[in-house]
């Protein structure tokens, strides 16, 4: 790690799908959030690309619902594919270029209040797979930020909680471990995390999740519902133009809002010079978004499973993300365990708020103080090589990592040569649950070039995979009788190359590169 000056700050954000957060330590090394240039905490995580500009956060929204085709809205969902769903301008965009594009904004305007910084924690689902990771640590780069560690939003949001109970203070360590249940329900994506707070160590015992289910999925819902009324009543379809369905969308995001405190809401919609005024009760909404809802109940469930848990030995739940201010959310919480939500930290806050915690302690450690807290994480996905089946002769997974492993874990697995004088081996990495590679996430593939001359067929070659704490994955090639261990080149898939990452870092953040694993 480098050395760090006393004064850097510790920043911590949380890039959400539809909303993002930046907080940071003040003097007192309390956690803070900080406002945007706007003056709001929250930050939409909205890119428009403007003729001249491109414009991030509260105007992008606005332009959003005027000209969605020019906007790009949870950017996050798409992570991890090759382009954003969307042609911008008449460009496919890299889903963590816009990510940079808010990152970059999120900077600026942090930067503005605490003075330039670079270092920062980054936080991300704890569902999220490798090859995510990598792309949100890129995103961070091409916005000119030094991201010193990516860590799971329920541990960041468990730290937040601590930070306020005391637990993180010599003087109130828990005397006995805490069973915490991290319900995330986002703008995008649902993750739920059954930890244990021992002491000072925050130990996740199981992660489950779905990176395409959220609020947004809600929103979704609401929009047909009042489209259908507007088709009945005024025959025409408002999600068949772009405009007015961009329009809509926010309309009844707003009303999504209005039904978590009010038993109805209604929707005024203009359109062609017509008003339609659409009246919807909360019992209608939770009809319509049941199946949704019932889809977090299965996956928390299984969760607790993999915890080995009952419900009876979780201490608390705590709900992170916008979309668990739904009252049906947290009748199912009451409903399944039996106790009343924790409310001590911000559902929108508590991410970012415990990523700073953990920067701060990072910056700490550089500066060579006592460890305050441990994190100790699992991998959400396996991880695996393709082989060939030798009954079948079809490719396979050979799973080396299974998911819910706990991290940081080294794993190795012994390839031999097929042929005499073979010079190179090529080996696919994926992540996920299926024998077959095909239904699997594929990572890349590390190839290891210039074995030495003259292996005989059969000579055992290592491969070394280091999967670390924050789920990123670093892979070694060792060949028995080799003084040195090859340096094996691992492709990755979907990433851009370092010439991409630089070329966009100097033009998002006008940041000169600097060296980058
Ligand atoms: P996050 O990604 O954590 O910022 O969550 C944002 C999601 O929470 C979006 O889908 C918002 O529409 C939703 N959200 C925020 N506030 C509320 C609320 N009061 N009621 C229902 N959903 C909300």
């Amino acid at each position: 790690m480098k050395t760090v000056d006393r004064n850097t700050p510790a920043v911590g954000i949380d890039l959400g799908t539809t909303y993002s957060v930046v907080a940071y330590l003040d003097a007192q090394g309390h956690p803070e959030t900080l406002v945007n240039a706007e003056g709001e905490r929250l930050t939409p995580s909205v890119v428009f690309f403007d003729d001249e500009e491109v414009i991030v956060g509260r105007e992008a929204l606005k332009a959003f619902a005027r000209l969605p085709e020019r906007a790009a809205e949870c950017s996050k969902r798409d992570v991890g594919y090759k382009v954003y769903h969307k042609v911008l301008q008449g460009k496919y965009y890299p889903p963590e270029v816009i990510e940079a594009y808010i990152l970059n904004k999120l900077r600026q305007d942090a930067a503005q209040q605490i003075g330039d910084f670079s270092q920062v924690v980054i936080t991300v689902p704890a569902y999220f797979d490798e090859v995510r990771r990598k792309a949100t640590q890129d995103a961070g780069y091409m916005a000119g930020l030094d991201v010193m560690d990516i860590i799971n939003e329920p541990v960041a949001a468990a730290l937040a909680f601590a930070y306020e109970a005391g637990f993180l203070s010599e003087a109130s360590i828990p005397s006995r471990p805490e069973r915490i249940l991290v319900y995330d329900l986002g703008g995008g994506t649902f993750d739920v995390t059954v930890m244990e707070i021992r002491g000072h160590e925050y130990v996740t015992l199981a992660i489950d999740g779905d990176v395409r289910l959220g609020g947004w999925d809600w929103d979704q819902r609401l929009v047909d519902l009042v489209a259908e009324a507007i088709i009945r009543e005024h025959g025409f379809d408002p999600r068949e133009d772009v405009r007015a369905w961009g329009k809509l969308w926010s309309l009844c995001e707003e009303a999504k809002r209005t039904l978590s405190v009010r038993p109805r809401a209604t929707i005024s919609f203009e359109y062609q010079g017509r008003t339609a005024e659409i009246d919807v009760q909360r019992e209608q909404f939770e009809a319509a978004t049941q199946d949704l809802l019932d889809r977090t109940r299965f996956t928390t469930t299984q969760a607790l499973k993999a915890a080995g848990l009952t419900w009876a030995e979780i201490d608390r739940v705590l709900l992170v993300g916008g979309a668990t201010r739904m009252p049906m959310v947290r009748r199912l919480i009451r409903d399944l365990v039996k106790k009343e939500p924790e409310v001590s930290v911000s559902p929108d806050e508590a991410v970012a708020l415990g990523a700073a915690i953990h920067a701060g302690w990072l910056l700490g450690k550089a500066q060579g103080n006592p460890p305050r807290f441990r994190i100790r994480n699992v991998n959400s996905h396996s991880l695996g090589v393709v082989g060939i089946d030798p009954l079948t002769r079809r490719p396979r997974v050979g799973t080396i990592i299974p998911r819910n492993t706990r991290l940081p874990i080294i794993a190795k697995r012994r390839f031999k040569t097929h042929r005499p004088n073979q010079r190179s081996i090529l080996v696919r990495i994926v992540e996920g649950e299926s024998p077959n590679p095909e239904d699997c996430c594929s990572i890349g593939q590390v190839v290891i070039r210039d074995l030495p001359l003259n292996l005989p067929k059969g000579w055992p070659v290592e491969v070394i995979f280091h999967y670390r704490a924050n789920g990123r994955l670093r892979v070694k090639i060792r060949v028995r009788h080799m003084e040195q261990d090859i340096v094996a080149e691992f492709r990755r898939e979907r990433a851009l190359t370092k010439e991409l990452l630089d070329g966009w870092r100097r033009f998002i953040s006008g940041k000169e590169p600097t060296d980058y694993e």
